[in-house]
């Protein structure tokens, strides 16, 4: 009896299996039609400054319309987008899309945009994020790129070289979900970054969890010292809010602040102001 069940049970498993496997193979050859199918776009989240309680930029997220199965979570398409190399594609798209609505902003707005790992090891990726600049009018000091620290493992010495290209172009780099990775410490010894994100899960814990609240405080710290503002995430009460900005964190987002949504209104004066800019900058240097 035992080995007949235990039979019916591999049987049970390996049809799972079968079928989880059939369905991402169903998912990944829809998402390589997802971008000409025009199945993708970007909500945009508020990134708050707490120090001049203004909003200083949004963070792009990617959204995707499946035709039948609805809205895909990126926590599930993403992965597949890295293992089958479309990722390459979807994260041009997105790069170039976040950076034309970008360009229709408030000119004091940033755009924030998540890199994967896949994309840092493109040998050119500064060259195509160099053209995206150009083809959108973007300045590079608006965009702000975030990388998580899986993608930084791979090979350092190209992935330093090509952050250091990036940063060339006048365009900052990010580490995302801080704490969460293999060596964040060494990662943030080695490469030359703007900025930290604090993890949410971090964050979530804060108010229940003495451990989580000496761990904010912790990367605060570390980040006053190496001169890195640092971007606490996921506030969604005043507790949290009210924690964070005790511990000193520059930046916060959260749905405190706002969800993902369509992003700022178009700034109807931009060609006005970009002109304007144009014409202060020579008097501006001067007056320096
Ligand atoms: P992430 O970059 O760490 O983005 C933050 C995630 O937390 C987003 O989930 C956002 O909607 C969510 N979030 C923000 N505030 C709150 C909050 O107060 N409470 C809660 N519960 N959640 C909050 P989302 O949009 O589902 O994205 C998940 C992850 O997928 C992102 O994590 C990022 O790693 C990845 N991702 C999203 N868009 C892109 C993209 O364009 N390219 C790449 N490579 N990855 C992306
Ligand atoms: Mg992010
Ligand atoms: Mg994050
Ligand atoms: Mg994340």
């Amino acid at each position: 009896r035992a080995k007949a069940s235990g039979r019916g049970m591999h049987a049970f498993y390996d049809l799972a299996m079968d079928q989880e496997r059939r369905d991402r193979r169903q998912l990944e050859s829809d998402l390589r039609q997802a971008i000409s199918r025009n199945e993708l776009h970007l909500l945009f989240q508020p990134i708050q400054s707490i120090d001049e309680a203004a909003i200083l930029g949004y963070e792009a997220l990617l959204r995707w319309t499946h035709p039948v199965r609805g809205n895909v979570p990126p926590d599930v398409f993403i992965p597949i987008a890295e293992e089958s190399g479309i990722i390459l594609s979807i994260g041009e798209w997105v790069l170039r899309e976040a950076c034309r609505q970008a360009a229709g902003w408030d000119p004091a707005l940033k755009v924030a945009v998540n890199m994967s790992a896949v994309q840092f090891r493109l040998p050119n990726l500064a060259g195509a994020i160099a053209s995206v600049l150009d083809a959108t009018g973007l300045p590079p000091a608006r965009l702000e790129l975030e990388i998580t620290e899986t993608a930084l493992l791979k090979d350092r010495v190209v992935t330093l070289d090509i952050l250091r290209q990036i940063k060339a172009l006048g365009v900052k780099v990010v580490m995302d979900d801080f704490g969460t990775g293999y060596s964040s410490l060494s990662n943030l010894q080695s490469f030359p970054f703007d900025g930290l994100k604090i993890d949410r899960s971090f964050i979530a814990g804060m108010d229940h969890d003495a451990n989580a609240r000496a761990i904010v405080r912790a990367v605060v710290s570390l980040g006053r010292s190496l001169n890195l503002p640092v971007t606490a995430e996921g506030i969604e009460t005043q507790a949290q809010y009210r924690m964070i900005v005790d511990e000193g964190c520059a930046h916060a987002q959260g749905y405190l602040f706002g969800k993902p949504d369509t992003g700022p209104e178009t700034f109807i004066g931009v060609r006005e102001h970009r002109v304007e800019l144009k014409k202060t900058k020579p008097r501006k240097e001067r007056d320096t």
